[in-house]
């Protein structure tokens, strides 16, 4: 449906809106260390050009506007949607200079163009779908916004070398001297991936709360629809045998829908420092 659709002033104007709506001090809370989103890239498309949206270094929160020719078949999917970081076919074909750095000194949001993403949503025929307006849209680009700024924290693997060497010393001087006295000792698990998910919602909710309260309502009445079902499944689901309908790797959305109005109602203020904290650490 959209193989020839060439971008309209509506659609380049709306990632703007959208990336002005991030940097926007009633998010500060939400984006509070800038320097984590500050060097993202944000890439879009039609069936000509790429559209790149490149920080200024010096002028956090402005971008550079540059569009490439080529010649590769968008599949629908990608027109319909936003991601945290853009498909390997789509990678291979951005500027050396992004591509060939890595995706924390450059993180990537990508995603279709305003027009093609509400018409694909629509189509998509679901009975209750929030994606399919304007405020969405800028809604979107904001949630993306939040999983790179959980990102960039980093907390989901053992991502910081220092403290690495300190817990393999420190074992190994425990299994030499069992009798050793040791300090304090940190201790350390990282987090589960999904919990960026939790993140992104959140801030899309936040801004939706601030800017878009229709876009609010409607992934409520989305929300609320689903919670029937899941509520449904659950009760009827032998968890030693199936996974629970929480279950973060295979339902993301739900588990972050849950937990995210959890953590907002809860902490409406520190729900961002929450999150992006060390699950385990003892100091
Ligand atoms: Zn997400």
């Amino acid at each position: 449906m959209f193989k020839n659709y060439l971008a309209t002033k509506t659609d380049l104007e709306a990632i703007e809106e959208g990336l002005k709506t991030v940097w926007k001090p009633e998010l500060n809370f939400v984006f509070r260390k800038k320097g984590l989103i500050a060097s993202t890239v944000i890439v879009s498309y039609d069936s000509k050009y790429i559209y790149l949206w490149i920080p200024l270094r010096e002028k956090p929160g402005q971008y550079r506007f540059r569009k490439i020719l080529h010649n590769t078949t968008i599949p629908p999917e990608h027109h319909r949607g936003w991601s945290a970081g853009v498909w390997e076919k789509m990678e291979q074909l951005l500027p050396a200079s992004i591509r060939k750095a890595s995706k924390f000194a450059i993180p990537r949001i990508g995603g279709g163009l305003l027009k093609p993403f509400v018409t694909l949503q629509k189509d998509m025929g679901l009975e209750i779908n929030p994606y399919t307006t304007k405020e969405s849209y800028l809604a979107t680009i904001v949630h993306e916004f939040g999983h790179i700024y959980w990102q960039q924290h980093k907390l989901w693997w053992y991502s910081d070398k220092k403290e690495n060497l300190r817990y393999l010393r420190l074992a190994r001087l425990l299994y030499a001297h069992p009798n050793v006295n040791v300090p304090q000792i940190p201790f350390y698990l990282p987090n589960i991936h999904a919990v960026g998910e939790i993140y992104a919602f959140c801030a899309e909710y936040t801004a939706g709360t601030l800017f878009w309260p229709t876009h609010c309502k409607n992934c409520d009445k989305f929300i609320q629809w689903r919670l029937k079902n899941l509520l449904d499944v659950e009760a009827k689901t032998n968890l030693d045998r199936v996974d629970s309908v929480l279950e973060p790797t295979k339902y993301p959305h739900d588990f972050s829908f849950v937990f995210g109005k959890i953590v907002l109602t809860r902490y409406p203020q520190l729900w961002p420092v929450i999150l992006t904290r060390r699950p385990s650490l003892i100091d």
